[in-house]
């Protein structure tokens, strides 16, 4: 968690008039087994990576803000492109509008960052299996309790 080996990197929509840049590592990785996230994906779970607004730069496009029923009740502001609708990232009502939830998905090269928390495995799909060695968590977490240091330092300096 803590390296920034392969970063910065890159990503965006279909279409690729939303392009972005991510300049660190994120703060952490959920894999979101949630009915929310399967619904909003139409797939078996969510990967979003928790980072710091400012640490995500747009470099073309003019990405749309849908609002969005949430679990939670609060609602999240879903950033899409313009154009082919893909989301791109969300900001949920907790943490507002400093911190950015990426889809990983739509990264270049989704693989860099793998999920460093399974939540809501509840209403996991019985088809996939967790991998060994990663937290996963039946609903939420204590952040307190899953997060790397640097990052619990990160989010201090972020609401502080
Ligand atoms: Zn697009
Ligand atoms: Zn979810």
């Amino acid at each position: 968690m803590t390296s920034n080996e392969g970063l910065p990197c890159e990503g965006g929509c279909t279409c690729r008039a939303v392009r972005y840049r991510i300049t660190s590592r994120p703060l952490f990785v959920h894999c979101c087994h949630c009915r929310w996230c399967q619904r909003e994906t139409g797939s078996a779970f969510a990967i979003n990576a928790m980072i710091e607004a400012d640490r995500v730069v747009l470099l073309s496009g003019s990405p749309e803000i849908v609002n969005t029923p949430s679990n939670s009740g609060k609602g999240q502001k879903i950033i899409r492109c313009p154009v082919c609708r893909i989301a791109v990232w969300s900001n949920y009502a907790g943490p507002g509008d400093k911190v950015r939830f990426v889809r990983v998905g739509t990264l270049d090269e989704p693989d860099r960052l793998p999920p460093d928390i399974h939540i809501f495995t509840m209403s996991k799909q019985p088809w996939v299996v967790l991998p060994p060695g990663v937290p996963a968590v039946e609903e939420y977490y204590d952040r307190n309790k899953y997060w790397p240091a640097e990052s619990l330092e990160r989010r201090k300096a972020l609401f502080a």
